[in-house]
Order: structure tokens, then C-alpha cells, then sequence
């Protein structure tokens, strides 16, 4: 791992700044847009590190709508799976952002735990091409998992895999908040 790794709710929440392709965890969550057949940032950064068959495996999901997710292999990745989420784009905030956001989270988090995922780390979803700010998102991304470990059992442990020191800064800034 790259970088300090800071823990929070008795160590069942990380916050690190990595690259989530090389992630040793049991799932790994795509920002994915509706196609779910691929794209830039960290939806391209996956296809490449899982191969070819992820974009087979795509191909059958039939995409995805804003705020949904769906589950797939991970192939060549160390993570057994890849669980693609469709966050929202950013208009401004008044779109029923904050909602699908959430949304996006809480139906990865269940995907998981039907396939036994103990460990599970999220990018940063939306906060990219998408234009979502990083620190409301930040806090969504928080307060959605802390509710799912205080509410339901089998998910052991979740990783906040930030890209940049400033969304690192950010998350355990709002994690001090929402975490602690
Ligand atoms: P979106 O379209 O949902 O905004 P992006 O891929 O553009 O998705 O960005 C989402 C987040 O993923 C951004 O914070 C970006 O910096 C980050 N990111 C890009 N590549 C990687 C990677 N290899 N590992 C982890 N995070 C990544």
C-alpha cells in the first residue's frame, strides 16, 4: 500500500491513497457510468488490470441506471469481484445528487454482502469526470458505510482507496467528523 493507511471505527474503516487495481481485498467497487462497457479514470484503470473478459462480462449486465450497481469477476485482478456503481453527475446539487450517491454505495455494500465479501474498498465515486465536490461526497461515502457496519453483519472491513493527497486529506478530514 502507498502512503499512510489512517483507521477508524475500531479499524474496521481505512483511509489510504493507492491505486485500487492492486488492492488485496475480496471486491473492489468500479465508478462506472451507465454502459457499464467502460471508460477513463479508475473504470479504465480496472478494465485494463482485470483484462479482456471484465468487458465480456460486461457486455451481459445490460448497463446500469444512476445510483445502481451490479457485480461481476474480477479476472486478473487480486479482487475476486468488481462491483460497477453508476454515481450521479454533478448539476449542481439539486438533482437529486446527494440521494443516488448514497444510493450508489448502500446497493454495492448489499451486492457484497450476498457474495460473502469481507473486505471491500471503494474509489471515489463521482468526485472525477463527474464533478461531484469531494467533501460532500466524502461525507455521503462515510456516513453510508458507518450505518451499514453499525446495522448488518458479514462486511469485516472498507477501504476509502483516495487517488490524490488532497481527496486523502479530505476523507480523514470528514472521517475525524463522521468516523470518529
Ligand atoms: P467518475 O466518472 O465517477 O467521476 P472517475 O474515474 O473520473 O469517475 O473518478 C473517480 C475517482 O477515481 C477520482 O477521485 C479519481 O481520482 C479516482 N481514480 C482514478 N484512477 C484511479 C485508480 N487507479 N485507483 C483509485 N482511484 C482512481
Amino acid at each position: 500500500m502507498d502512503g499512510v493507511v489512517t483507521k477508524f471505527l475500531e479499524g474496521r474503516v481505512s483511509i489510504l491513497r493507492d491505486d485500487i487495481t492492486v488492492l488485496n481485498v475480496d471486491a473492489i467497487v468500479n465508478a462506472a457510468n451507465e454502459s457499464l462497457l467502460g471508460g477513463g479514470g479508475v473504470d479504465g484503470a480496472i478494465h485494463r488490470a482485470a483484462g479482456p473478459e471484465l468487458l465480456e462480462a460486461c457486455r451481459s449486465l445490460g448497463g446500469a441506471k444512476t445510483g445502481d450497481a451490479k457485480i461481476t469477476p474480477g479476472f486478473a485482478l487480486e479482487a475476486a469481484y468488481v462491483i460497477h456503481a453508476v454515481g450521479p453527475v454533478w448539476h449542481g446539487g439539486d438533482h437529486g445528487e446527494a440521494e443516488l450517491l448514497r444510493g450508489c454505495y448502500v446497493r454495492a455494500l448489499e451486492l457484497a454482502s450476498r457474495h460473502d465479501v469481507r473486505r471491500i474498498a471503494f474509489p471515489c465515486i463521482s468526485t472525477g469526470v463527474y464533478g461531484y465536490p469531494i467533501e460532500p461526497a466524502a461525507e455521503i461515502a462515510q456516513q453510508a458505510v458507518r450505518h451499514w457496519l453499525e446495522h448488518e453483519a458479514g462486511i469485516e472491513q472498507v477501504v476509502f482507496c483516495c487517488f490524490s493527497d488532497h481527496d486523502l486529506e479530505t476523507y480523514c478530514r470528514v472521517a475525524s467528523r463522521v468516523l470518529s
